[in-house]
């Protein structure tokens, strides 16, 4: 089986432009002892909404890669498929992520629920999980409840796995399940009944995305209680570590934040969890490097400072269709968005200082980064005109992309300790 290292980062490229900065800053990591891998991460949304297409995610990778004399694993991720979307990423991903939220809460048939719940003695009882305080009461009814929620959905990334297998071959590809697109975190005991029937599925599973408390919005900071979050997050590792012992999972098998950038005030209490269980993490990050983008257009100043201004404007207009697939995970005031005159008077100091994500900056605006975030739709629009000046101003892109993937990124949560 292709095996997925302990620490990776899921680096999203929205234009393909940026793989051998992403890549950058893994060598960084790498000089520093640590062994982070890059996996470039695309979905078919992101792919629709550009007009691009999978094999041009593993092209720019693996120019990056000759390039940089990268020796150390990496992968390209086809990011939240289903059985529809997955053909076209077949030939040129060889890490596939199973997107079963839309399947949760779908009741499965009671008897294949009876016949789980018959086959899983050991998940009713009082179950004791190393590093999970208290134990965990299961009984035969609440087994079959979260059963019920979750058979139908793992019945379907089954089926996805097995055609996944018969095109590439079992030993080919890393294979991820998601359910992290969905209203309510899953629990801890659901987590282990849920990798139970993975297990039961026959899921060669490496990494698996939950729902995690709290609000994971685009671009910027993590919104809740970051205590709680810090207690799911190492029950979860627990539950992963007992699920692989009991299971027979891969002893790889470990944790997948998604719309995991930016989440500055999480990656302390991650980086601990790690330590603490011995664990590996992937975090994915998307949008991260599309603002960055946006950033050393903005600091090249002239045509690179015209264009990125002229994104917000567009996005500014047409904000109500761009942030509408993206509902659920943005929080935008419209009314703390400058109009389009305003910045069209911005310096590159004063756009750069409303973008780059320095929390406490003043200038600094959550809502504008947002805003930007979900507007990719709007340079995708601009074609070669936008990607003709991403080579203009190649050099201070670059430079954000690596200093924030490294800096902001891999540093607290992988170099931390
Ligand atoms: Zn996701």
């Amino acid at each position: 089986m292709l095996r997925l290292e302990k620490f990776s980062i899921g680096v999203g490229d929205r234009f393909a432009h940026q793989a051998q900065a992403q890549l950058r800053a893994c060598t960084l990591a790498a000089e520093r002892g640590i062994t982070v891998i890059p996996v470039w991460n695309k979905s078919n949304r992101e792919h629709s909404i550009i007009g691009s297409q999978p094999s041009s995610v593993r092209a720019a990778a693996d120019a990056a890669v000759r390039e940089l004399n990268w020796n150390g694993p990496y992968h390209v991720d086809a990011d939240h498929i289903n059985l529809d979307s997955v053909d076209r990423f077949l030939p040129s991903s060889d890490f596939f992520t199973i997107d079963v939220a839309h399947f949760i809460g779908h009741p499965a048939d009671p008897a294949t629920v009876d016949d789980f719940v018959d086959e899983h003695p050991e998940l009713i009882g009082t179950i004791r999980i190393p590093g999970i305080a208290r134990p965990m009461m299961m009984t035969p009814e609440s087994v079959a409840a979260i059963a019920s929620k979750y058979l139908v959905g793992i019945a379907e990334a089954g089926r996805i796995y097995r055609f996944i297998e018969s095109k590439k071959g079992r030993a080919n590809f890393i294979t991820e399940v998601s359910m992290d697109e969905t209203d309510l975190p899953q629990t801890p005991p659901e987590l282990l009944v849920i990798l139970a029937a993975i297990a039961d599925e026959e899921i060669p599973i490496q990494t698996i995305a939950p729902k995690f408390t709290g609000r994971f919005n685009k671009g910027v900071d993590y919104v809740g209680d970051v205590r709680q979050f810090t207690c799911e997050f190492e029950n979860d590792v627990a539950v992963i570590a007992h699920a692989v012992g009991h299971y027979g999972l891969p002893a790889t098998l470990k944790l997948s934040v998604h719309s995991g950038s930016d989440k500055f005030s999480i990656y302390a209490p991650i980086a601990s969890a790690l330590v603490k269980f011995g664990a590996g993490v992937h975090l994915k990050t998307a949008g991260t490097t599309w603002l960055e983008e946006l950033i050393g257009l903005a600091e090249a100043g002239g045509d690179g400072l015209a264009i990125a201004k002229q994104v917000y404007e567009k996005a500014y207009v047409d904000r109500e269709a761009l942030c509408a697939p993206y509902a659920s995970v943005i929080d935008i005031d419209p009314a703390r968005l400058p109009s389009p005159s305003e910045v069209r008077s911005w310096t590159s100091e004063q756009y750069i200082a409303a973008l780059r994500h320095e929390p406490t900056g003043p200038d600094f605006n959550p809502h504008v980064r947002q805003l930007l975030h979900v507007g990719f739709k709007v340079a995708a629009k601009l074609g070669d005109r936008y990607l003709a000046m991403l080579k203009a101003c190649q050099e201070p892109i670059a430079r954000n992309v690596t200093y924030n993937l490294f800096e902001r990124h891999i540093k607290p949560l992988f170099l931390a300790n």
